[in-house]
């Protein structure tokens, strides 16, 4: 068949690959001069969250996809993108460390949760705190490597076009594949199916824009230190998170209402507060960037067909942890698109239609 992909964040990179493996032809339009959360986030997976630190939903199953399938895209793009490393978190008072040890007697929290984690230099570069907890399983996705990498590929192949669609530019029919004139075109052109993976930007979308998109934007800091190297996830208030280089993504804020996309100085200040009140050594900014998390409402993501557009398709709504839901989610709706297979309900965009 032949795809036409609308957005190529993560949502687009993995659906297009998995359409690519199953043999379609996909084509990609991304708009360049939008920033797009996939190249924002810190692609951290902490399958242990919120103040009651309660597992992830469908965590168990969403792991070994995720672990699979991005070791296959790193072959594939030479990049490194799936790196295990451990998160250790603060625990800030009595009643933390009670919830924590409460969860540590389910033994379906066993794997997750680590009483004594090793703080490697953590205590050489930060305050002491009331007590430390370490998340099993935890990881950190590289999902601007990865989506960069992937872009330069398929620019190479001429599969992706580096410019924003207009939607007057697409003609949806019923009955027949719809017809789009792509960016720098003349002539439309059929597709089989168009697949919309615009992140927070579908709310615009003239046949998706209806749903509950939320919208939730972030800013975050890139900081290099001058201390010894922090070889893992540290969560005190914000996630400290090492890239690598000597530098550390350091965020990240969450705000539902927001006038644009650019960063502010309100938050830069925020962050380097946060910042001052953990860290025992100097750190220098070096960047500060902001973008939108395609939430919903219900917190799923939501993915599947138009219901009075069959050849018009969604994945959006990956939210605050698209690096971990994002290779089950669209493992699914390949299935769902090449075999029929049935959506879980509790994805299936048809819940809001
Ligand atoms: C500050 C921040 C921190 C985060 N941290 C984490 C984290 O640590 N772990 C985690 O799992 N998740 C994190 N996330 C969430 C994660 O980034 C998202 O879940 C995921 O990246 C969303 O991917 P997406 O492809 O749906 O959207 P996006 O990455 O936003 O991609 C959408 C793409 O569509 C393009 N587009 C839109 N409209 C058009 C159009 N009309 N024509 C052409 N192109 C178009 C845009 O330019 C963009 O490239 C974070 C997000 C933010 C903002």
């Amino acid at each position: 068949m032949d795809y036409l992909i609308v957005g190529q964040g993560l949502a687009g990179t993995l659906i297009g690959y998995r359409l690519e493996q199953s043999g379609h032809r996909v084509t990609y339009v991304d708009a360049p001069e939008q920033t797009a959360a996939s190249s924002v986030a810190a692609g951290i997976v902490n399958p242990i969250t919120g103040r009651r630190f309660v597992k992830s939903w469908r965590i168990d199953e969403l792991l070994p996809a995720a672990r699979q399938l991005y070791r296959d895209l790193e072959r594939q793009l030479d990049t490194p993108i799936w790196q295990e490393i451990p998160l250790v978190r603060t625990l800030f008072n009595r009643g933390d460390e009670n919830d924590w040890l409460a969860r540590g007697g389910d033994p379906a929290y066993a794997d997750y949760l680590i009483d004594q984690p090793d703080l490697g230099s953590i205590p050489q570069i930060t305050r002491p705190a009331y007590a430390y907890a370490g998340v099993g399983h935890s990881a950190r996705v590289n999902l601007a490597g990865m989506v960069g990498a992937f872009r330069r590929q398929r620019l190479a192949t001429r599969q992706l076009i580096a410019a924003p669609l207009d939607y007057s530019a697409i003609s949806p029919e019923p009955d027949t594949p719809p017809r789009v004139t792509l960016p720098g075109g003349s002539v439309a052109r059929s597709f089989d199916r168009v697949i919309f993976c615009e992140g927070w930007r579908a709310r615009f979308n003239p046949w998706f824009g209806q749903l509950p998109h939320g919208g939730t934007k972030g800013e975050v800091l890139i900081v290099r230190l001058d201390s010894p190297p922090l070889d893992r996830l540290f969560k005190h208030r914000v996630f400290l998170v090492p890239l690598g280089d000597g530098t550390y993504w350091v965020g990240a804020t969450s705000s539902n209402s927001f006038p644009d996309d650019r960063p502010t100085p309100a938050n830069r200040t925020y962050l380097e507060d946060r910042l001052r009140e953990v860290m025992t050594v100097p750190f220098e900014v070096v960047d500060h960037r902001a973008a939108v998390r395609p939430t919903v409402r219900d917190r799923r993501p939501m993915i599947g067909a138009h219901p009075a557009i069959p050849s018009f398709y969604l994945f959006n709504g990956l939210g605050t942890k698209g690096a971990s839901l994002a290779p089950l989610v669209s493992a699914w709706l390949a299935d769902h698109l090449d075999h029929g297979a049935p959506l879980p309900a509790e994805v299936d965009v048809r819940r809001f239609f």
